[in-house]
């Protein structure tokens, strides 16, 4: 996808302060730190839209941002970190169950991990409770400059046996480098609704 706007729309923590489900979505969620912020700027090609924190975990708020009027990514908290403190801890599955079993308009669900991490119990819970509730994810692993191009390879394979998938079904990506960034807007375009025809006969008065 060619991104010609991205801007923020806004944040929420209730379903009724969501925007209105009037577009596809695709969800972001990973562990804090993973790089979920910097994945999704890389992929609209901003710097800071989404804001890096030096204070990991704090915010648990489900952000809105809209591409192109066409589509908006969706920034989950981060979990897992261990210094939240434990309310806000306990309110994180809630809030974030809520969204994903409720928005009809949600398309996937990006899972993001660290390609030198093997994945916890955290992450493997997600791509289980997903799976329960039929909703499609789509595994990204980050900081691939991290690693060889050989090396890369072996942990994806490693990554993918945990978390019981088809490694062909997983993203190699670098936020620094911009690998794999076209690999993931392909896969995102596909799980995206087909585009109404354009009336380009005019018949319309
Ligand atoms: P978030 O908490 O998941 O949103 O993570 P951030 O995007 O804020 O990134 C956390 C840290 O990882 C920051 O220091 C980033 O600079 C670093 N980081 C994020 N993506 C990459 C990447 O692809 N490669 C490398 N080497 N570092 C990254």
């Amino acid at each position: 996808m060619h991104v010609k706007s991205a801007t923020f729309v806004k944040s929420a923590v209730r379903p009724e302060h969501y925007p209105p489900a009037d577009r596809p979505e695709i969800a972001f969620a990973g562990r804090s730190n993973v790089g979920k912020s910097s994945l999704i700027n890389c992929l609209v090609n901003r710097r800071r839209l989404v804001k890096t924190s030096n204070t990991p975990g704090r915010t648990q708020l489900i952000n809105f941002f809209d591409v192109n009027d066409a589509l908006h990514f969706v920034d989950l908290p981060g979990y897992g970190y261990a210094r939240v403190p434990a309310s806000v801890q306990r309110n994180w599955r809630p809030m974030v169950e809520a969204y994903l079993a409720g928005r009809p308009t949600l398309r996937a669900v990006v899972l993001i991990l660290d390609i030198r991490r093997t994945p916890r119990a955290e992450d493997l819970e997600l791509r289980t409770w997903l799976a329960s509730h039929s909703l499609a994810a789509l595994p990204i692993l980050t900081k691939a400059d991290k690693f060889s191009r050989q090396q890369q390879g072996k942990q994806l394979r490693g990554v993918a046996e945990s978390l019981g998938r088809d490694p062909e079904s997983l993203i190699l990506f670098s936020a620094k480098s911009g690998q794999g960034r076209e690999a993931v807007w392909q896969a995102i375009d596909r799980l995206l609704p087909d585009p109404p025809p354009t009336d380009t006969e005019g018949t319309t008065p």
